[in-house]
């Protein structure tokens, strides 16, 4: 193996070499894995297979379909730019109609030939000698291909506390991402754990009709109003007759949200406040008791937590059939919950709402890179990436929706489609090259984090508060600390140098 960038000027005096065929295996049918799918087909790279754990496509909105479950981005910033929808119903649709986008978009593009299901990776190992990446799925089944994209995102594996007694409990228990549609909670006593983005969605749907809802809120969130509405007919009709209009819109409202980077820049700034007042209003609105409100009302800073849209939470737990539990839980039992100071709180069913394993990314899949290299083991200290994508030992491997390319302010889709691109170009490049593999410099992927880490030390997620944004140890893994357009901006083109280009 020569390194054919040493001494070089970087990838130009590989380029224009002779093109050889490339293959690529994508692990995740949702928005990410799709997306790479048909931007490599448009590139005229055909060999590719994607491997999806379940059934179907749409990952996140094929897994929760929890009652009111929806995107708290405007659905027309939350698709793809390539695939316009002129007919969403509501400005955030809902689960339904986000999966059925999904599944529209699998067809169109004609991926499901491309897809294996019910395919869960278990491990992938890079070969150097043949640049390639081994890949076992959990049934034992084999692939290689010279790339692996992962498009399995942040949010896919739910995380479930580790509470006393949770085995012992008798009744009916489930996760909000995995919800029990065969459980009918008409008249019944619930216990919700947690109180994140998915308990305020579905709280609001289930009160109305169980018994009694005991609500274990660990920390309260700043919840601010959702703005809301339907799309008449005339509207539609005229997205779709003039579609200028609807890239119109689909403009302002990203700049609308790309403005809110702002507010989480700085803790206490002016746009961080605004958050806060808005939020603030809400809670006087609709709660009366000054005990309860002191209880709803978060002590850190408004989006060092992802804040949440709502009209309806509020208004939900202010109903008498709900209770607001704040003391913590001391265990599980048979029957119910108790908490931290004894009270036994008897219910017929638990759901956990409890969010994801966000900050493990790629795990319980194993990957190994060059000479042994264990991702999980590399990222003991804090998942990482080179722009979100890349990790140094790990050749031809990326990823999407990787470390630090989380959002609090606005569409992730927007985020995949740069990373796609940026993906494309340096496949089309090893493509277009003898090359075997790319494999970023660590040194360069070391600077790229510190000043990223630098950079974020001084937002508001950093402002002290727990997240599902960083690690025990205090790492924020997640999320990206500028704006898009600047990550835009930077994915733009890769820059061959920072990688090693070995062939
Ligand atoms: P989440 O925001 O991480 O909320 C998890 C909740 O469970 C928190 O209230 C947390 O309390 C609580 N919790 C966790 N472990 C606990 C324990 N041991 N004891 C008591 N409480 C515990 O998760 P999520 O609501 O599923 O949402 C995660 C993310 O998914 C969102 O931020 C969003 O990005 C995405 N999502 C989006 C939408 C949407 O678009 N509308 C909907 C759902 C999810 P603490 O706060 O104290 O940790």
């Amino acid at each position: 193996m020569t390194n054919i960038s040493e001494g070089s000027t970087g990838f130009d005096r590989a380029y224009n070499m002779r093109t050889r065929p490339i293959s690529v295996a994508i692990i995740g049918a949702g928005a990410g894995g799709m997306c790479m799918a048909i931007k490599l087909r448009e590139a005229g790279i055909t060999d590719f297979t994607i491997f999806e754990k379940a059934a179907s496509v749409g990952g996140t909105w094929r897994d929760n379909t929890y009652p009111g479950s929806g995107c708290d981005v405007p659905s027309f910033l939350y698709s793809y730019s390539f695939e316009p929808k002129f007919d969403w119903t509501h400005h955030y649709a809902k689960q339904p109609e986000i999966e059925a986008y999904f599944k529209h978009v699998a067809e169109k593009y004609e991926l499901l030939p491309h897809i294996r299901f019910n395919s869960e990776i278990e491990s992938a190992t890079f070969d150097e000698t043949t640049g390639k990446w081994n890949i076992t799925t959990t049934s034992g089944e084999t692939h290689s291909a010279h790339i692996l994209v992962s498009g399995t995102g942040q949010l896919n594996r739910p995380a479930y506390p580790d509470i006393p007694g949770m085995e012992a409990f008798k009744g009916t228990v489930f996760h909000s991402a995995r919800w029990n549609h065969d459980y009918d909670l008409t008249g019944k006593r619930v216990a919700v754990i947690g109180s994140g983005a998915s308990a305020i969605q579905f709280v609001p749907e289930i009160v109305p009709k169980v018994q009694h809802l005991a609500l274990f809120q660990r920390t309260p969130n700043w919840v601010v109003p959702k703005q809301d509405n339907k799309y008449s007919e005339t509207a539609k009709s005229l997205f779709r007759q003039f579609p200028i209009l609807a890239r119109l819109h689909r403009a302002m409202i990203y700049l609308t949200l790309e403005r809110n980077w702002l507010a989480f820049r700085r803790p206490g700034s002016f746009f961080n406040n605004a958050f806060r007042k808005a939020a603030m209003g809400e809670i006087e609105t609709y709660i009366k008791d000054p005990a309860m409100r002191a209880r709803l009302t978060p002590d850190y800073a408004p989006g060092c937590k992802r804040v949440l849209i709502s009209n309806d939470w509020y208004p939900a737990i202010a109903r008498p059939n709900v209770e607001l539990i704040t003391d913590g839980i001391k265990a599980i039992t048979a029957d119910g919950v108790e908490n931290a100071d004894g009270t036994q709180h008897d219910v017929d069913a638990i759901i956990y709402a409890t969010g994801f394993e966000s900050t493990t990314f790629l795990a319980p899949m194993k990957v190994t890179g060059l000479k042994g290299l264990d991702l999980n083991e590399a990222w003991a200290g804090g998942a990482e990436a080179h722009r979100g994508v890349a990790v140094a030992g790990f050749p031809n491997f990326f990823m999407l929706y990787g470390p630090n390319t989380n959002l609090g302010h606005n569409s992730i889709i927007f985020m995949i489609e740069a990373q796609v691109r940026y993906i494309l170009k340096l496949i089309e490049g090893l493509s277009n090259a003898r090359i075997s593999y790319l494999d970023v410099r660590p040194e360069i992927m070391k600077a790229f984090n510190k000043e990223l880490q630098d950079d974020i030390s001084k937002t508001v997620w950093a402002s002290g508060c727990n997240s599902w944004y960083r690690t025990e140890e205090g790492k924020i893994t997640n999320n990206w600390s500028g704006s898009t357009l600047r990550f835009w901006w930077e994915m733009r083109e890769p820059d061959f140098d920072e990688y090693r280009l070995v062939g």
